[in-house]
């Protein structure tokens, strides 16, 4: 099966000519900066400087990243967490009110949302009750107007990983682009599909700051893929994306990846102590094994827990209304201290 990206791009967004911004077209550092009608003096802050615009190609973070990841740079999309690829991928190959795409429920809300705010339609091909893919039934779902097919792995919200061999089939089965969304992957033994880039050109990898690196507030997203994919991302999005906050920041953070590491073992030691906790609790109906930072648990009285926690300023998230997650919560890991004060409560709510 040849892949035609051109075939799957919205028309108009073939030849659409991009911004060009004042520092697209002069690369150099060094000079009297007359060209982007920034103020000379200075920022109307305390401290620091950020009254010139950002790198808007982000090249010191992607060469580092690269690095890291053993993918080339112009492999790799920077953006304002990964909602911004997810939206981007939406407004460039789908066209509202025609087109469609596929997730798997339950799964992350993101997509739903993003393709509602497009006016693009939704085909739900439910994952099976022990949440993993169903390949043929979401390849026979397929239409001729379906552009991008969504898997989430781990998968929000049921933490588990989706079978290698199934997003494989999904992959090489479909004609159009499959986004594998890893935000978890860091926590999840499982190989990443960044591997796999130059062996599927119609493979999307979604990669995130926002979890195991401990920067949910920088909101840094990436998307690794082909380089025709990653071109048409850069005529669509917005010319400085990334503020240079973020960008320093995430320098310094990939100059750090030992410390991302031993946060990792350190969450996933608390996580299974957590599970082997959870299990002995006769309330527990049910714990859903995770390969991530949460746990998704099927609760005795869910709704009634839920609220109760909530009253004992514990916040968790409640699933209880997602399919195939009747009477769970999903709770995500804390330190020690917090999953204790976590478990106390959930005790207490259950010896009334
Ligand atoms: C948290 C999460 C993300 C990360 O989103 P950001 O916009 O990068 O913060 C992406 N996908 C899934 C499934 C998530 O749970």
């Amino acid at each position: 099966m040849s892949f035609d990206l051109k075939r799957l791009v919205r028309a108009h967004l073939l030849n659409l000519k991009p911004y060009s911004s004042a520092r697209d077209e002069y690369k150099g550092t060094k000079g009297v900066f007359l060209d982007a009608n920034e103020n000379a003096y200075g920022s109307v802050t305390s401290t620091g400087n950020y009254s010139r615009y950002p790198d808007p190609m982000q090249h010191q973070v992607k060469e580092q990243l690269s690095a890291l990841k053993s993918v080339p740079v112009e492999n790799i999309f920077l953006g304002n967490g990964s909602d911004e690829p997810i939206d981007l991928l939406f407004r460039i190959f789908c066209e509202p009110n025609v087109d469609n795409f596929i997730q798997t429920p339950p799964t992350y809300g993101m997509y739903q949302v993003c393709a509602d705010i497009n006016n693009i339609h939704t085909i739900n091909v439910n994952l099976t009750e022990d949440f993993q893919l169903r390949p043929n039934d979401i390849l026979s779902a397929v239409t001729p107007n379906t552009k991008l097919i969504f898997i989430c792995s781990p998968n929000n919200p049921s933490g588990n990983s989706l079978k290698h061999d199934d997003i494989v089939k999904i992959i090489e089965g479909f004609n159009g682009l499959v986004v594998v969304d890893e935000a978890y992957i860091d926590f999840s033994d499982a190989q990443s599909f960044v591997a796999h880039l130059s062996k599927y050109p119609n493979l999307v990898v979604l990669q995130t700051f926002s979890k195991a690196w401990g920067l949910a507030n920088l909101r840094l997203g990436m998307a690794f893929a082909s380089v025709e994919i990653m071109a048409i991302l850069n005529k669509i999005k917005y010319p400085y994306n990334v503020n240079g906050l973020t960008q320093s920041l995430a320098l310094d953070a990939l100059k750090n990846v030992s410390k991302k590491n031993d946060y990792v073992h350190k969450i996933v030691a608390q996580r299974k102590a957590l599970e082997t906790t959870l299990a002995q609790f006769d309330f527990v109906k049910k714990l859903h094994p995770s390969d991530s930072n949460f746990i998704l648990v099927q609760f005795e009285k869910a709704n009634e827990l839920f609220a109760y926690l909530i009253d004992n300023e514990v916040i968790t998230r409640s699933r209880t209304k997602v399919v195939l997650c009747d009477d769970c919560i999903r709770v995500t890991v804390g330190t020690e201290a917090e999953n204790e004060v976590f478990l106390n409560k959930i005790k207490t709510f259950y010896s009334k």
